[in-house]
Formats: C-alpha cells, structure tokens, sequence
C-alpha cells in the first residue's frame, strides 16, 4: 500500500527541495500537486481539500519561507497534517470488564471472518485475554464453518455451531457462554452482505443492542479505494463504528481508504491485515505510516 503516493509525492518535494529558496507560488504549485496525488490515490474528495486547507496557510506563511530550510518545512508540516487525517489517538482496542464483546462488521468477502480469527488469536497471545468466538452468519453455514476451522488453526475456542438458532439467539448463547466459561473477550462476527443493505443492518443493530459492544469494528478490503469510504460512512450512520480494520493492505491498494477512513467516520483505524496467515495483522500506527508515505 502506499507505493504510488510514495513516489509521487516524493517526486513533488524533491523538486521543491531542488529550488534552494522558495516563493509562496511554488509552495502553492507543489500543493496543487499534492492535491492531485492525493485524488489519483483513491482519497476521499473531502478528505483532499480539508488538507490542502489546512497544510495551504500553515506552509505559505513567511516563517516557513524565509526559513533556512522551507521545503524541509513544508515536508514536515504536510506530515504532521497527515498524522492529524489518519488520528493521532491510541489504536489499542477499548475493552471493558469481561467478557468484552466484540462486533464485526462488514461486507462479505472483506476479511471479516479471517480478520476475527486474526484478531481472536493476537488477543489472545499478545495480550493474555481468554477469546471465545462465534459465528453469527446464520445465512451462510459456510461461514461458520469456516470461523470454527480457523479458530481451530489459532487455538482459539468458538461457541459450538446449534444449525437453526437466529443471529440473536446465538448472541446470547454466546453471551452466557463466555459469562460462565470466565472468558474475557467474545469476538461476534456478524453476518456479512455482497451489498450493504437494511436487513443487514437491522440484524447487526440487533445484535448489537441485545450484546452492548465494547468494540464495534468494521472490517473493510483497501482494495476497494473509495468504495470502502462509501461502506465505512453507511455502516457508521447506522451502527456509530469504534474502530476500522483495512484488509489487504499486503497488496497494492493505493492508499485512499486509509488515509480517508477516520476523517469520514470519526472512527480511527485500528489495524491493518498483512495477508492470509492468521498471525497477518499489524496495529496501526499513524506516525509510522505518514512516515512511510513521506519517506
Ligand atoms: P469474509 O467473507 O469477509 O468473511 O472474508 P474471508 O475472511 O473469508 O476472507 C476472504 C479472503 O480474503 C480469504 O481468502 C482470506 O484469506 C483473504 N484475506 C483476508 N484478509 C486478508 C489480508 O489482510 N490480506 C490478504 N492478502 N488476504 C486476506
């Protein structure tokens, strides 16, 4: 991920830093570039001009100017405007007293069910919780399946499959099984669509309602650019998100779903899935990411 942004905007500061002394029309003609790198990298439209807002007086003031290094400075100002957009707080989940329920949401195909696994079995390693995780995708039997095979793979326990039983009805079981097995975690992955539609949402409402999440994530494929910004918001309308997991951010997406998700949602993303091993899945750091972009 990242790459293209990468090289592109590596190429308009390197200009910048070739001109020794700067006007304010070069700082103003590298920005426009920015702008544009931006918009090719899938970035939400929004997400572009609030930046270029912001970086525009910030960079064009005389201090940076007249300093002995301006296009150091712009460099450094357009960096710290990117920390800002991808948020800056924490990416550590928020779990309360156990167990801690943990909804998954998003569309099919996504990663979810990896993506619960994954997160099932750093938990449980690098934090010592005690997971318990179920499968609430009562349409897809293939889903629960799966989730229960992976989980086997991870060593982390799921809640046994009862065929028939409504997405609430297993959420509770699940609730009362993870109440008395003592776990401190239950991670619930929803049921996922090809679209995102109202018998989805209701259902994940529901269930978030019976359940109370201590976490609400919506786990979204990178790959799909601004259509994974178009997701994120509907699902955030419906179900206030707490946190975003990008999937595939192994592969070449350009960048845009992360860089515009928080700003879009409010919701900060919290990890990244590194491929299809169950050990693929890396916390978030913003700092470490607007570093690689401006590298
Ligand atoms: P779901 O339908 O949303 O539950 O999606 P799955 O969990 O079944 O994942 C769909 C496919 O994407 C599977 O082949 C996964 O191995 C793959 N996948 C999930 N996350 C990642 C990731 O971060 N990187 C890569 N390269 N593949 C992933």
């Amino acid at each position: 991920m990242f790459d293209s942004l990468q090289s592109r905007l590596g190429g308009v500061f390197d200009k910048l830093r070739g001109r020794g002394a700067l006007t304010e029309g070069d700082v103003e003609e590298a920005l426009k570039e920015v702008r544009t790198a931006l918009i090719e990298a899938d970035v939400e439209l929004g997400v572009v001009e609030d930046f270029i807002k912001k970086v525009k007086p910030r960079a064009e003031g005389e201090a940076v100017i007249r300093s002995v290094t301006p296009a150091q400075q712009v460099v450094k100002i357009v960096h710290d405007t990117l920390i800002e957009t991808l948020g800056s707080e924490g990416t550590g989940l928020q779990l309360g007293s156990p167990p801690a329920p943990i909804l998954m949401v998003g569309l099919q195909g996504s990663g979810k069910t990896t993506t619960s696994a994954k997160l099932g079995l750093l938990l449980q390693t690098k934090e010592k919780k005690k997971v318990l995780m179920a499968s609430l995708d009562v349409a897809r039997p293939a889903a629960m399946e799966q989730l229960k095979i992976l989980g086997e793979q991870a060593g982390v326990p799921t809640l046994p499959i009862i065929a028939g039983q409504t997405p609430l009805t297993i959420a509770k079981r699940a609730l009362a099984a993870a109440r008395v097995g003592g776990y401190d975690v239950l991670i619930l992955d929803t049921a996922g669509r090809q679209h995102v539609d109202e018998q989805l949402m209701a259902e994940a409402a529901a269930v978030r309602d019976l359940t109370n999440p201590h976490e609400t994530i919506l786990v979204a494929d990178s790959l799909t650019g601004q259509d994974a910004v178009n997701i994120a918001k509907s699902f955030h309308t419906r179900m206030p998100l707490s946190g975003i997991i990008l999937t595939r951010a192994d592969g070449d997406a350009r960048g845009g779903a992360a860089l515009s998700m928080r700003a879009v949602t409010g919701a900060p993303i919290k990890f990244l899935g590194m491929g299809e091993k169950l050990d693929a899945l890396e916390p978030f750091y913003p700092e470490r990411v607007a570093g690689r972009i401006l590298d």
